[in-house]
């Protein structure tokens, strides 16, 4: 990849405007654009062309795929995969240690982009390099643990030898959403490669060039041009045709559309992973330290303009605590600075569309035609962006309106006072989802016990969500409608892997041998059964 040219003026970091500047016709430089979708797969003839949420410009005219790429794809994944699985763990991880070192090296140029498609700010941008990064250094480190051939105890000790195999599953279809472009794309397809898959990957329309970029990364530091590929195209046909034909789906969107993927994968018998939505609910107990919890809270309800699956929409504070944590909150949110720059100039960006807007805007409409009250924020900024919308606090939301239970996906969250813990507990477990929670108080260990009450998949202490999604070791993933599956960890490897059992016995057969009768076996079995059980044997 090409690095920005660091003596570039500083005004030359601010998106341009067509109107009088015709070679900013298009926000990324076109030459870019045609670099970047030489590795995609597309031969419909038809193209899209995608619109920047800072400005409304055009960003590029992409090429679309037909399934008929998408049955390329899959041939071109499968004769990649099978030398593939063959290599070395030890040459897989120090691929993915390069990657690491690749993606830091051009974290301007990706940020770049992902801000270009999906309107978000840079330091919620550098979030994703820094994510993939991570997720690539883990893995590197880690493969060996958790591939290699174990040895587990036999029926007969000694007797017969019996080791476990981690086989990949073939080609993984990874269909990826728009609102973390870059990692959401490639931190689920790391692990997969790195288990020994090649990978055929949908994202999201609004941000195929984020993940074209890292995938190009990938291509650089050597790894097999063919193993990952990447079509676009509309999600019920081209995710579709992924879901058809995919060994294991890895899908992340909303719970509706993963349903239908889950279903489809299903009728042939196909694993899935699938990361959704969430309702995620913040608990502030009467012992939190109210400036962090309101420092923490905004971070939790506004990265990304609350366009993240793990950001917190629902604020339960105690009583005891309320109005104090309320008024440090509301004067923090009224300090945040909205910007459509590439610069660190802004504390939120922007909603990354129309649908987006129209969501935020009618949620937040409704909740006050149904009486609750807008502390701080509710209103759109055109004057900022197309789809900026303000960082927005309610108050006396109730089950009636749309905001207490769905997922909003945007800069909206719903404050709530409690009396008890337990209450707290109860309305945070509401709900049909289960994807994060954070608790704010001094008492860690009582904190540590009432997450074990909470559903949700990931539960932060002192901190919003950040805290446990870049512990890499620690699985991520939801409860209930939030998800099934995880990614992280032992199992966001594991997922892309076959078990396989192999034994091998030797010298003593399972079976009563020649000269004895199935009654002295019978004999001889239950009397070794008895001794291997006070041995403690499994
Ligand atoms: P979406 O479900 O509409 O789209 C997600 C992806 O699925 C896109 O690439 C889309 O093109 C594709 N798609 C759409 N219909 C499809 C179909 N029938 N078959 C196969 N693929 C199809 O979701 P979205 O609006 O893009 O993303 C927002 C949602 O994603 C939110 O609900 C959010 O909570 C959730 N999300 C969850 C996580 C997580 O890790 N749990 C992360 C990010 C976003």
């Amino acid at each position: 990849m090409s690095r920005r040219d660091p003596s570039a003026p500083e005004h030359g970091r601010l998106p341009a405007d067509p109107e009088h500047d015709a070679t900013a016709a298009f926000a990324v430089d076109p030459a870019l654009v045609r670099r970047l979708t030489a590795g995609l797969r597309a031969t419909s003839g038809e193209a899209e062309t995608t619109y920047a949420p800072f400005t409304g410009q055009p960003i590029a005219t992409l090429p679309v795929s037909d399934t008929g790429d998408v049955e390329d794809a899959f041939a071109a994944a499968r004769a990649a995969q099978d030398p593939w699985s063959r290599t070395d763990l030890s040459h897989r991880s120090a691929l993915l240690l390069d990657l690491h070192d690749a993606v830091l090296d051009h974290a301007d140029d990706l940020m770049d982009l992902v801000q270009w498609e999906s309107g978000k700010a840079r330091k919620h941008a550098f979030d994703e390099v820094l994510h993939v990064a991570l997720t690539a250094r883990y893995y590197g480190r880690t493969l060996a643990r958790h591939l290699t051939t174990r040895r587990v105890p036999g029926v007969y000790p000694l007797f017969t030898q019996t080791r476990i195999n981690r086989v990949p599953k073939g080609v993984v279809g990874i269909i990826s959403p728009w609102n973390y472009p870059l990692t959401l794309a490639i931190s689920d397809g790391i692990p997969a490669v790195a288990a020994g898959n090649a990978v055929v990957h949908k994202p999201d329309g609004q941000t195929p060039l984020s993940a074209l970029a890292a995938i190009e990364l990938f291509r650089e530091v050597g790894f097999p041009a063919s193993l990952w590929q990447v079509v676009n195209g509309p999600g019920p046909v081209i995710g579709g045709a992924i879901v058809e034909r995919a060994d294991h789906v890895c899908f992340t969107g909303s719970t509706a559309t993963g349903r239908r993927v889950a279903a489809q994968a299903a009728e042939r018998l196909v694993s899935t992973s699938l990361e959704l939505g969430g309702k995620n609910p913040m608990l502030v107990l009467a012992d939190a330290n109210l400036d962090r919890a309101a420092e923490g809270a905004v971070r939790a309800c506004f990265s990304s303009a609350g366009q993240l699956c793990v950001s917190v929409e629902r604020l339960f504070v105690a009583d005891a605590v309320y109005d104090r944590f309320v008024a440090k909150l509301v004067k923090r949110i009224g300090r945040m600075t909205m910007s459509a720059s590439l610069d660190y100039d802004g504390d939120m960006g922007s909603l990354v569309s129309q649908r987006q807007l129209d969501t935020v805007s009618a949620h937040v409409a409704d909740a006050v035609s149904k009486g609750a009250r807008v502390l701080t924020g509710g209103r759109p900024r055109p004057e900022v962006g197309p789809y900026f919308y303000e960082p927005t606090l309610l108050e006396g939301v109730s089950p009636a309106m749309d905001c207490f239970a769905d997922e909003t996906f945007g800069p909206v969250v719903s404050l709530y006072r409690f009396g008890s813990e337990g209450e707290a507990i109860d309305r945070a477990n509401a709900g049909s989802y289960g994807l994060n929670a954070a608790i704010y108080t001094r008492d860690v260990a009582r904190g540590r016990e009432l997450a074990r009450r909470i559903k949700a998949g990931s539960v932060n202490i002192n901190e919003g969500f950040a805290a446990t999604f870049a512990s890499l070791e620690a699985p991520m993933g939801g409860m209930r409608e939030s998800g099934i599956g995880r990614r992280h960890g032992a199992e966001g490897i594991l997922r892309y892997t076959e078990t396989q059992a192999v034994a091998n016995q030797r010298l003593l057969p399972l079976s009563a041998p020649r000269m004895v009768s199935d009654a002295a076996f019978q004999k001889t079995i239950t009397a070794a059964l008895r001794v291997l059980k006070k041995a403690g044997r499994a």
